[in-house]
């Protein structure tokens, strides 16, 4: 019995049969009866040839057997069989048929046949068939090899490529197996198996191989395709160049990821196309961030458009430019970058791009800007110090000895120092610039720059006359770095104080006066006493340390307070005061204090206390003395006075009566009688001038006026009225400039004028007529000096002084007549107004009286 399998062919969509086992059609779907044109259930293969014509794509006839439902049926599976038919309507179709066995058990009981309609796809061929020759042509010129191989590997088709390669014909090629063609690339072999494996699953597989031919290393890329369902076609490419270029690449791409400079590929728009390793690292952006942006955006340019122009421009020029810019790091941290960039052309040399090889100098620049400005810092310093700094290397004898040494190097001060310029003293023999330097500074440099052991001196440069302060080390061997400072002043100042110490020290000691330094504060505590002072004071120093100055000074006498405040005030005060000894009896003394500040700080007073007992009892003396002196200078004067008043009228008796007993008895008595009696009028005469001339030296006391305003012009005229007499007889001339108002007693004056203006009438030489003149000066706000200058005989210097004197005369009566008192009153005229006198002379040629006064 026919078994009918549980079927419904009505869900396929393509033409389907459904064959039972005794090979008859059980069932046939709607699209299988359409194309058939009748109902097909129970037809036998015998029938279907009958209705459709099965035929192979050739044109041969299917055999019932041969028929794919006949296969299925003894247990193969038919797959895409291709079959042309003809079915209802007249119509041809291209079908790929495949048949399935059913199986119930272990029973075939029927058959699955579904057409696949490709009649579509096989006028595409057919068309090929047509167009096979242009298409030889495309296929023939491409630049990669194009082979057809069937399923057994034999090649149907080929480009000419291929034939070329071999250089044989194609046809020569065609039915030629693929290993017997590519057999010597083992390396093919997995692929032709892939290639298989491409027409069964209908899949494209593209593989890129390497190969070596003729020992020569290459590369090809292999298409394979399944073509008409049983055969292969097979594109092969050459892409050796291709892939030598990408392993370059990678080679070039290893390289720059090594780089420690940052290796930027740009196109010619600027956008990144490689960026390497340092790249990423110098700016912080990954290469898949950097590369496609612009590159001015990833490596934070700051560059200017001009400037960006104008480096486009050389680099478009072909060259290579060098540069310095200013970048910043993603996070913003700017960088210094020495950077070289490079045009890219391809093969064909167009322009393809741009490549810059930065590196980073920041750090670099970095240091070098801090090491500039530590230089100029130090270059400043060399050049400003106030210590002389100089660079030496000795120079040896034979023996290898300092001789001498060269500067090397100089600041300014060292040149102030030497008084010598850089370009006296660098590279020259020491010797020869600074002839005069002692030997004991070469020898120490010399062993500084040798030995590298420093050396300190402090040292009086005799050759420059200043006192050297030197510190010498060696900074490399051989040479020694001297600094020198001029320490004349300091060492000046500790001299100067030392001095100052020893002197203040021996005054200290060997004072007479007591030396007593207090703290002010409080009570006033003793801090040191002098020898001079436990003398005074009968106190021993460590007795006196710590006690309070009232144990040496009376604090009941009011002059000491007064002292203290003023002290208090002023800072320095001095006064009479009470002082005390030991014993408490007292003395008088004579106190100086003074307050300072010690180099600590503190407030000192140092007093000095002189005993003036002694002199407080000379001082009693003299005063006393002064005072019995007075009252007799008085009474001599009166005494003077009385006298000399007194004197004139017996005096006047005398000679009265001498000139009257000449008038009568003269040249009647005998001769020595006469003369006597010339004698007697002579000196009653001389005694009269004598007696005039000592009331004019009491009067200047006793017969004073107060000091007035006085017209001296006034006062002259008429001292010179009553001189007129002798200043005629001697011929003389008076010349008087225009004289001041003084302070003066106009007799007294008079007197002054009287007196000079006489002696310059009687001193005139014996023939030269005498000529005085007057004049005055003001040499001070309140003082005018006056000059009685004459022309007569001149005074002897060593005589200046003493013709002031009372009694004191340069003559004899008989060469001139006189007193010698007339300059001592003058004298005391003018010291009694407070002036002075003094003379000056040539002798032979003159003398000038000078006197001043007070102005009125
Ligand atoms: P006297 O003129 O009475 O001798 P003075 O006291 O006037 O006394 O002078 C003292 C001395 O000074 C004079 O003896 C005279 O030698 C000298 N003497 C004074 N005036 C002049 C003068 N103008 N020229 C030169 N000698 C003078």
């Amino acid at each position: 019995m026919t078994s009918v399998p549980p079927l419904s062919l009505a869900a396929i969509r393509q033409p389907a049969f459904l064959y039972g086992s005794d090979g008859r059609i059980a069932e046939a779907n709607d699209l299988a009866e359409g194309l058939a044109g009748r109902p097909l259930a129970g037809c036998s293969a015998v029938d279907i040839i009958a209705i459709f014509g099965n035929r192979h794509p050739d044109g041969s006839r299917f055999t019932p057997e041969t028929l794919p439902p006949s296969r299925a049926l003894a247990g193969e599976e038919a797959v895409d069989v291709p079959i042309v038919v003809t079915v209802a309507g007249g119509r041809v179709l291209h079908i790929l048929a495949t048949a399935s066995p059913i199986i119930d058990g272990d029973m075939i009981c029927g058959a699955l046949v579904v057409w696949q309609d490709v009649s579509a796809l096989a006028a595409v061929c057919a068309e090929r068939g047509r167009h096979g020759q242009l298409l030889d042509t495309i296929l023939g010129t491409l630049p990669c090899r194009v082979s057809l191989w069937d399923r057994d590997e034999r090649l149907i088709w080929t480009n000419e490529r291929f034939a070329a390669e071999r250089g044989v014909s194609r046809e020569a090629l065609i039915g030629r197996s693929w290993r017997d063609l590519e057999g010597p690339m083992a390396v093919v072999e997995p692929l032709i198996r892939e290639g298989l494996q491409t027409i069964m699953t209908g899949e494209m597989v593209i593989r890129e191989v390497q190969t070596l031919d003729a020992n020569k290393r290459g590369w090809r890329a292999c298409t394979f395709l399944p073509f008409d369902g049983d055969a292969l076609l097979v594109i092969t490419e050459d892409i050796t160049q291709r892939k030598q270029a990408e392993l370059d690449l990678a080679f070039q791409a290893l390289l720059l990821d090594r780089m420690n400079d940052a290796v930027i590929a740009t196109d010619t728009a600027l956008r990144v196309t490689a960026w390497n390793r340092a790249a990423e690292d110098l700016y912080g952006w990954t290469a898949g961030e950097a590369i496609g942006r612009l590159a001015r955006e990833v490596t934070g340019a700051d560059v200017s458009d001009g400037e960006r122009q104008e480096h486009l421009a050389c680099l478009n020029r072909g060259e290579t430019v060098q540069h310095r810019v200013y970048q910043r790091h993603r996070d913003g941290r700017p960088l210094i970058i020495d950077g070289r960039s490079a045009p890219i052309h391809d093969p064909a040399g167009t322009l393809i791009g741009y490549v810059a090889v930065n590196r980073d100098v920041t750090e670099r620049e970095r240091l070098r800007d801090e090491l500039v400005a530590s230089e100029e810092k130090y270059r400043r310093l060399f050049e400003t110090m106030n210590e002389g700094f100089t660079l030496i290397e000795p120079i040896l004898d034979e023996q290898g000895a300092p001789v001498s040494f060269r500067h090397l190097e100089v600041n300014p001060a060292k040149e102030r120092i030497t008084h010598r310029t850089r370009e006296e003293l660098i590279g020259r023999d020491v010797r020869d610039v600074l002839p005069d330097m002692e030997p004991c500074w070469i020898e120490t440099y010399g062993r500084v720059a040798l030995t590298g052991e420093p050396a300190h001196l402090e040292e009086f440069a005799r050759d420059l006359g200043v006192w050297l302060s030197v510190d010498a080390y060696s900074p490399e061997p051989g040479k020694a770095a001297v600094i020198v400072t001029n320490i004349t002043a300091r060492k000046e100042a500790e001299t100067a104080l030392r001095d100052s110490e020893e002197r203040f020290r021996a005054l200290y000691e060997h004072s007479k006066d007591a030396i007593v330094l207090v703290d002010p504060r409080g009570g006033g505590r003793i801090l040191s006493a002098n020898p001079a002072a436990c003398r005074m004071l009968r106190w021993t120093e460590e007795e006196l340390i710590g006690r309070s100055r009232d144990v040496v000074l009376d604090l009941g006498d009011p002059r000491l307070t007064a002292m203290l405040q003023e002290r208090g005030r002023d800072g320095v005060a001095s006064a009479e005061v009470t002082c005390l000894r030991r014993d408490g009896s007292s003395f008088p003394g004579e106190l100086s204090t003074a307050l300072f500040t010690d180099s600590r700080g503190d407030p000192r007073a140092v007093v000095i206390i002189r005993d003036i007992t002694m002199r407080k009892a000379v001082e009693l003396d003299l005063a006393r003395y002064a005072g019995s002196l007075r009252r007799s200078n008085e009474e001599l004067q009166r005494f003077a006075y009385v006298a000399s008043h007194d004197l004139q009228e017996p005096l006047r008796s005398i000679v009265s009566f001498s000139q009257l007993l000449a008038r009568r008895y003269q040249g009647q008595l005998d001769k020595d009688a006469d003369e006597y009696l010339d004698f007697i009028a002579e000196g009653g005469n001389r005694m009269q001038a004598l007696i005039q001339d000592l009331l004019q030296v009491s009067r200047v006391e006793t017969g004073a006026k107060p000091l007035e305003p006085t017209d001296a012009a006034g006062v002259l005229a008429g001292a010179l009225r009553l001189l007129e007499v002798p200043i005629r007889e001697a011929g003389g001339v008076v010349q008087v400039d225009s004289l001041p108002r003084v302070l003066a007693d106009a007799a007294q004056l008079e007197q002054v004028f009287t007196n000079l203006v006489g002696n310059a009438m009687k001193y005139r030489r014996p023939d030269v007529p005498p000529r005085v003149h007057i004049s005055a000066r003001q040499t001070g706000p309140s003082w005018w000096e006056f000059a009685v200058a004459d022309n007569g005989i001149g005074i002897e210097a060593e005589y200046f002084d003493r013709i002031f004197e009372m009694f004191r005369r340069l003559h004899t009566h008989d060469q001139y007549e006189g007193t010698g008192i007339g300059l001592a009153v003058v004298k005391r005229i003018v010291e009694r107004h407070g002036g002075r006198i003094r003379v000056e002379s040539t002798p032979g040629e003159g003398s000038t009286f000078f006197f001043t006064l007070p102005a009125a």
